[in-house]
């Protein structure tokens, strides 16, 4: 064990769970785990205020395992997420640290998936329960009883359960569980109704709150790229063909991360290692070496084997993985700009990982900007302007040395000089590809297809329009299909019931969704056009404040 999982050490954990977070990788805990791990272990009720990207899962579902008794075969804790989505990443965090737990097993409850296996899975004895509130709703009107030995609930993302419009569900979950039971509530946000919840159903809860002090960042440029969570390495390495850097850290958060990153960058020629606590100190100090006097020119890192790490050289900093907090990313982008120098620092944030980027331009009081990935004729300009880099000091005295060579060989082989010229670039690049044809086709990712908007429409967001616009359609985003539902305004319908509904019920991604327009009498909904026939048939028994909602394609004409 290293020294850094010491933090982990100190909680006391069950020792199959202390094992398993081991064997992710963590190092040290975030400051949301630090904090609240300690208080859900000794039972207490609690509110956490933390957005995505804090490591909230962890602090909440640790201490959760380690309260249950793996021998008891009921669901003994309930953790309620927002989105389909959520529930399976929470189910699937569980999963991890629960590895060598013998006998604990975990159920994702959740709409658009059969209801009978997810039953069944309660009834077998799996003690997480892991849903969202419409379905659980449903569970609970086939059986009421079905969550009466839970004796934890966590509400993640409280927030966002109250704008999907799940508030009545969760009454009706409030009162099948039982009163004795220990609450926990995250949310990113605390306003009213949320303090409301809090009063009716928490017992003398804790606080919770990472504070953040303003910090300032001066000479270093700051952006962002949206992207999704699959697509970062390739977004690194589109990033790194046209940022003009000398040294560069990357920051991931697991050793595992620092290790796969490091060698899909040595894979591409670049002179790149990982640092992570792993790795042994004179170990990690000759990496550190090797960055200072240019043998090493990336280094992939976690946060703590980063600590105190000061290269002069280092001119980019890459926040590949989102740091925990502001103070945290204020610390990372500090390794460069060293000295007076200028630096560069980006990160990549996932759609969900927004918020955070919110919270550090609060903190640090200024806008991070927004950058696309690299075009292909960006890409193929900054490998030409390398090669031209690299060519220009050799052809000084080439003709004196190589000149005769040159003649006589395109003599020997019958060609002219551009076509040998063309043959030793060839090989020089090792047929790197240097035409925008080329590029075009080697790239995974397109650029500018960054996860776009991801919120439902808030009419309160947009300027006033005139009555006549306010009835017409608003043009289709791109490969999105406009769907009807004879439900709206009149039947208390709100565009968060909607999707909420969609959602759950279609099993589809936040993002995937685009406007939503409730009108009186009916609503309109952009849906992906890709398998829309599909989802239009999932969602066929969806029904929405207790009415059929029956989407139907919507033609314009
Ligand atoms: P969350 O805020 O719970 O969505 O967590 C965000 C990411 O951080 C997830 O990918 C977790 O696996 C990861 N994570 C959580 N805690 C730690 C930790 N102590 N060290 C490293 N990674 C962590």
């Amino acid at each position: 064990m290293t020294q850094e999982t010491g933090g982990f050490v100190a909680f006391n954990l069950n020792p199959n769970i202390l094992a398993a977070v081991i064997a992710t990788g963590y190092e040290e805990p975030s400051a949301i785990q630090q904090q609240s791990i300690p208080i859900i272990m000794a039972g207490h009720d609690m509110i956490g205020q933390a957005q995505t990207g804090t490591g909230k899962t962890a602090a909440f579902a640790l201490p959760i395992l380690h309260r249950i008794d793996p021998a008891k075969r009921e669901p003994q804790a309930l953790i309620l997420a927002p989105t389909r989505e959520l529930a399976l990443q929470v189910a699937t965090a569980f999963e991890t640290y629960a590895k060598q737990m013998p006998g604990v097993t975990v159920v994702a409850v959740y709409g658009g998936a059969p209801m009978g296996p997810q039953l069944k899975a309660i009834r077998n004895g799996a003690q997480i329960v892991v849903a969202t509130p419409g379905r659980l709703c449903d569970h609970l009107r086939r059986d009421e009883k079905v969550l009466a030995t839970v004796n934890h609930l966590v509400l993640d993302e409280a927030d966002e359960m109250l704008k999907l419009g799940f508030m009545d569900d969760l009454e009706v979950i409030f009162k099948a569980l039982p009163a004795t039971r220990q609450t926990v509530l995250f949310s990113a946000t605390l306003p009213q109704s949320i303090r409301a919840i809090a009063e009716r159903h928490l017992r003398d809860p804790q606080h919770v709150k990472i504070q953040t002090k303003t910090q300032t960042v001066t000479a270093i440029e700051q952006a962002h790229l949206l992207v999704h969570a699959d697509q970062k390495t390739s977004a690194v390495l589109s990033l790194l063909e046209v940022e003009d850097f000398d040294a560069l850290i990357m920051f991931v958060r697991t050793k595992q991360a620092t290790l796969d990153l490091a060698s899909a960058l040595e894979a591409k020629g670049y002179k790149a290692a990982a640092l992570n606590g792993d790795i042994a100190q004179n170990q990690r100090e000759r990496v550190i070496d090797s960055l200072k006097d240019g043998r090493l020119d990336i280094v992939v890192a976690t946060d703590v084997a980063a600590r105190g790490l000061d290269v002069p050289r280092i001119t980019h900093v890459f926040n590949v993985d989102m740091p925990y907090d502001p103070e945290s990313y204020v610390h990372r982008i500090g390794r460069t700009g060293r000295a007076g120098r200028e630096g560069r620092a980006l990160l990549l944030v996932t759609p969900r990982e927004r918020r955070m980027l919110q919270v550090i331009e609060r903190v640090t009081g200024q806008k991070v900007a927004e950058v696309r990935l690299p075009d292909a004729q960006a890409v193929l300009d900054a490998r030409i302007k390398k090669l031209t880099n690299s060519l220009s000091p050799l052809v000084a005295d080439a003709e004196s040395t190589h000149g005769d060579l040159l003649d006589r060989l395109t003599a020997d082989i019958g060609c002219t000089p551009r076509a040998l010229a063309a043959a030793l670039l060839r090989k020089a690049t090792n047929a790197q590809a240097l035409t925008l044809a080329a590029i075009e086709k080697e790239r995974p990712l397109v650029p500018n297809n960054a996860p776009r908007g991801d919120r439902p429409e808030r009419s309160g967001d947009r300027p006033e329009r005139s009555d006549r616009e306010r009835r017409a359609p608003m043009p289709l985003g791109e490969g999105r299909a406009r769907c009807r539902t004879a439900l709206g305004a009149r039947d208390g319908i709100a565009a968060k019931n909607l999707l909420g509904a969609i959602l759950n019920e279609g099993g589809l991604a936040r993002e995937a969704i685009g406007r939503i327009q409730v009108r009186d009498s009916f609503s309109l909904v952009e849906l992906p056009e890709d398998g829309l026939e599909k989802l239009l048939t999932k969602l066929k028994d969806t029904r929405v404040a207790g009415k059929q909602l029956k989407l139907r394609r919507y033609r314009e004409d």
